[in-house]
């Protein structure tokens, strides 16, 4: 059969006769970069209410951030072509030259370059405070500071913003309040609800959970998302229909995935707190957590806080070394929220720029890794680490 017939009789509806395609069972991929039309009034049609081209709109973005509309209790999302796509494109949409923006110190390093290389060029400037200080918060804001911006749980230290206080604070000084929610999911918090009016999540993480696709989203009010759509068109950023059909595959079994990364995170945190050669461990469960009552505030139960967790070794390079090729579950990766447990070494990447007196005021030493907890059998993992901390006996 010659490839252009072919065209002509799936285009016909011949090829696909008897099947039922209005109720696919899984969600399809509509992997074309427009939708074709027959008329002039076609075009019309298509324009108003329908698809056209694949940056202005596609049914597998569209299918996706209905889907991440309903976890975060917003009233619209859009899908990006990743977490960074979904930042840049939406404080360029609400920041203008002259405008400040009030950050929290401890936030993503490529959110701190946009803020600090990237939009100074623009007339824009950033303070970047300690967000656990109320204080600090309240007498860093200016007169013109448009967007107030943190994300809920701080890497590598887990430190926790109080969201409500927050957007109080913003809300006073006329500020929009937006939110990172890539650490701790919609599972375990909605920042829309304690007042947040933009939150952000790199979908590459918990969301799709499977370590396998990029992408980002912003959910808010129908108003705010509208406004944009249509820099996120010009700056390019709209997510691919393959990495939203990933996306939508991987975001169905978030509760059965998060459920369990998040108990088996706090009981990895308890039992990593007694083992006599762990320094510290940080996550938000544990009594000795700094802001364990805030926490408790935040999130529903200990199990239900994060997936995410770090732990201080003593700094024994060589031992550290050890460690890492004795654990058999635990992989080193730069990215976290996959079904797969990770850790990563925050001194040696993701806080490699920073001088070595900053970063321990921060609490991060040579001897911290962060741990991104995956869906394995608790025991097993717990016992997995146990074995190979068995390095500093020797
Ligand atoms: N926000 C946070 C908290 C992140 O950890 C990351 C990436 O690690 C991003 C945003 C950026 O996401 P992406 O890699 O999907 O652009």
């Amino acid at each position: 059969m010659d490839n252009t017939k072919a065209t002509e009789m799936l285009y016909k509806g011949k090829t696909t006769k008897g099947m039922d395609f209005n109720k696919p069972e899984a969600f399809p991929l509509f992997c074309t970069t427009s939708f074709t039309m027959k008329s002039l009034e076609e075009v019309r049609e298509a324009y108003a209410s329908k698809y056209t081209y694949v940056r202005t709109n596609n049914p597998d973005r569209e299918a996706l951030a209905e889907i991440i509309t309903y976890l975060e209790g917003g009233e619209k999302s859009l899908i990006f072509s990743s977490g960074m796509g979904a930042i840049t494109s939406t404080l360029m949409t609400f920041v203008s030259s002259g405008d400040h923006i009030l950050c929290n110190s401890s936030i993503y390093g490529e959110t701190f370059d946009v803020l600090k290389k990237l939009l100074p060029r623009f007339g824009v400037e950033s303070t970047l405070v300690d967000f656990t200080s109320e204080e600090a918060i309240r007498e860093a804001i200016l007169p013109n500071t448009k967007i107030v911006y943190t994300e809920v749980m701080a890497n590598p230290t887990m430190a926790l913003t109080d969201i409500s206080m927050l957007a109080k604070i913003a809300h006073e000084a006329g500020a929009m309040l937006i939110v990172d929610n890539t650490f701790t999911s919609p599972m375990s918090i909605q920042p829309l609800s304690l007042g947040a009016d933009i939150v952000i999540n790199s979908l590459t993480k918990f969301i799709n959970g499977h370590s396998d696709a990029i992408a980002g989203s912003i959910t808010s009010t129908e108003v705010i998302a509208n406004k944009v759509q249509p820099i996120s068109m010009l700056c390019g950023t709209p997510g691919d229909p393959f990495a939203a059909w990933m996306t939508i595959r991987g975001v169905q079994t978030i509760d059965l995935r998060l459920e369990r990364q998040m108990s088996n995170a706090a009981a990895l945190a308890k039992a990593l707190e007694d083992n006599p050669h762990v320094l510290k461990v940080n996550h938000p469960s544990l009594e000795s957590f700094p802001q364990h009552e805030l926490a408790t505030r935040l999130f529903e139960s200990n199990d239900r806080m994060a997936g995410i967790m770090s732990f201080v070794l003593p700094e024994d390079m060589g031992k550290i070394n050890a460690f890492m090729k004795r654990l058999k579950f635990a992989h080193y990766a730069t990215t976290l929220g996959g079904i797969r447990t990770t850790l990563n070494h925050p001194v040696t990447s993701s806080h490699a720029h920073m001088p070595d007196e900053d970063r321990r005021r921060m609490g991060i030493t040579p001897g911290m890794f962060r741990l991104s907890v995956g869906i394995e059998n608790v025991d097993d993992l717990i016992a997995d680490f146990y074995q190979a901390l068995e390095v500093f006996e020797e």
